[in-house]
């Protein structure tokens, strides 16, 4: 393993604090990422972990809480120690704390300091707030007050989870909120989406290959689009959604975020800081529409039930307002003005309920103008398509023309498909893995900038200001379906149509 100062480094040594350590997030993410990477040797004896809540554990409880979250996540995992569990939990600390209670930040640094010389920390400490981001601002605070951060050669890292403000002011009250505290560089904020395999991939395939990277440009590309469809509804997560929406819920992070490396100039070098300034450009170079130019650009949707009326509609759903004007589907266009794509559209999409699950992005080549195979002047040539698949498939579908028949002439589609097998999907850390690492790694490369996060605030907000001039006729779209057909006359306009268009 690498680290960003290109020293080959296996493991590092640190003190994890884990606000909201009695959390469903700490749970079923944390803890088995932690354990995967004990388990792997990016961390060693060397390490330890306070848990902080309001709940009054002990050690002893903490560490049968541990326990219990790794064999929830990995019963499969045909693991051959047996004891590791035990050993790894014994490194985890409880520490009953309410964040706004001053002399619990003085108890939690003794019991750092204590654990930092027990285990020889070095001073390194990484503080994850898995918790509602309107603590973040109070526990910055208290950490810098109560001299919790170390000072010398030790590291102090922030991880914080979404979601990053409702928009832009609130995002910047927000990074206000943790910068007296903490220094960009020293902050790690989480897009899970960022830490999925296939969406690390898409810089390996843009610039891995000349292939590719030659035809990246305007010449070449005619489009390019990115779906996140959603089979289920909104589930028990109903009380969140309410004060969401899929705006806010998938599109201003993982879908902005994923624009920017499908858009993005070639960095010089590939390490977190050249990336990330060019991802930051990338967002600053989408066209920054008007009011006008939103509502004709961008279509919300809400489901109703399905034709056969088995699904309920949003509206209800357990836990739903029945005259609710929340969105359940996006759909947009946005144009890039990057120099290599310059008016190029990405068009996006997301939404629940419908037909199928799938992420996937879709780069539409432009047709040649000649088709010299043509029997007439109106026969065009099928236009080349690359896929990605991010999930649940993972791998590569390339479209493109060949010959077939016996008789005359004849092209016709076929495509050249690479899926990774089971077994390969099975070795891939999950995101929450691969992030904690990095972090540890001090690693920038998959966690959003504070001007990524302020750009796609800055683009989202003027759609939802927008939409917030007109009350939504919602239902508009049943369940089982691919959203409204607006959606679908959004790319009509443009004489294109979405490439993912499944039947029910
Ligand atoms: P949760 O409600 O399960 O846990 C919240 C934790 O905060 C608990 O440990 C609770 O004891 C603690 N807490 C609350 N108020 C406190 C106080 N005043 N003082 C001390 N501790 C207090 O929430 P969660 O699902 O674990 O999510 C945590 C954060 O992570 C949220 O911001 C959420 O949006 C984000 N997140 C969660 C997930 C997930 O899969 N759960 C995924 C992405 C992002």
């Amino acid at each position: 393993m690498k680290s960003e100062s290109g020293v080959i480094k296996m493991n590092q040594k640190a003190l994890f604090i884990i606000f909201g350590g009695t959390g469903d997030l700490a749970y079923r993410k944390l803890y088995p990422a932690l354990f995967n990477l004990y388990e792997k040797g990016y961390l060693k004896e060397d390490f330890a972990v306070i848990g902080t809540a309001r709940r009054p554990w002990s050690n002893d409880h903490y560490h049968e809480v541990v326990m219990s979250a790794i064999e929830d996540a990995g019963r499969d995992s045909g693991r051959t120690n047996d004891d590791l569990p035990r050993k790894f939990a014994s490194h985890f600390y409880y520490q009953s704390h309410n964040v706004d209670d001053v002399d619990h930040y003085v108890a939690l640094r003794k019991l750092a300091d204590e654990l930092d010389e027990k285990y020889d920390l070095q001073g390194n400490r990484i503080f994850y707030l898995a918790m509602a981001p309107r603590f973040f601002g109070t526990i910055a605070g208290h950490l810098k007050d109560q001299a919790l951060l170390t000072k010398g050669n030790g590291f102090n890292r922030l991880i914080i989870e979404k979601p990053f403000g409702r928009d832009y002011p609130s995002a910047k009250e927000l990074n206000d909120s943790i910068s007296g505290s903490f220094k960009e560089e020293q902050i790690f904020r989480i897009d899970h989406y960022l830490g999925k395999e296939p969406i690390q991939s898409i810089a390996g395939l843009r610039f891995g290959n000349a292939l590719f990277n030659s035809l990246w440009n305007k010449v070449h590309i005619d489009n390019i689009q990115i779906t996140l469809s959603e089979s289920l509804g909104v589930e028990e997560r109903a009380g969140y959604y309410e004060t969401a929406g899929a705006m806010r819920d998938m599109v201003q992070n993982h879908i902005m975020q994923i624009v920017s490396l499908l858009t993005m100039e070639r960095p010089d070098v590939f390490d977190s800081e050249h990336l990330r300034d060019k991802k930051i450009e990338a967002l600053e170079n989408i066209q920054m529409y008007t009011k006008e130019e939103a509502k004709k650009y961008f279509i919300r949707g809400q489901y109703g039930a399905d034709e056969a009326n088995t699904q309920l509609g949003y509206r209800d759903e357990e836990g739903t307002d029945n005259q609710s004007t929340v969105e359940t589907f996006v759909a947009g266009k946005l144009i890039t003005h990057n120099p290599s794509l310059d008016g190029v559209p990405v068009y996006i999409r997301t939404g629940k309920r419908l037909t199928k699950k799938s992420t996937q992005i879709n780069i539409v080549f432009k047709n040649d103008d000649q088709n010299i195979f043509a029997k007439d002047a109106s026969e065009k040539l099928k236009t080349n398509v690359l896929t990605m698949h991010i999930e649940p498939d993972q791998g590569f579908t390339l479209e493109f023309n060949t010959k077939t028949g016996n008789q005359g002439y004849n092209l016709s589609p076929v495509h050249l498909r690479y899926r990774k097998t089971a077994t390969e999907k099975a070795q891939i850390p999950d995101a929450y893995e691969g992030l904690i690492r990095d972090a540890l790694m001090g690693n920038k490369t998959n966690f959003a900038h504070w001007h990524e996060v302020s750009q796609a605030w800055k683009i989202m907000d003027v759609v939802r200001e927008a939409w917030d001039e007109e009350e939504p006729a919602f239902p508009n779209y049943a369940s089982g379906s691919m959203g409204p057909e607006a959606a679908m006359q959004l790319l009509a306009d443009d004489g294109r149509k979405w490439v993912f268009n499944p039947r029910s």
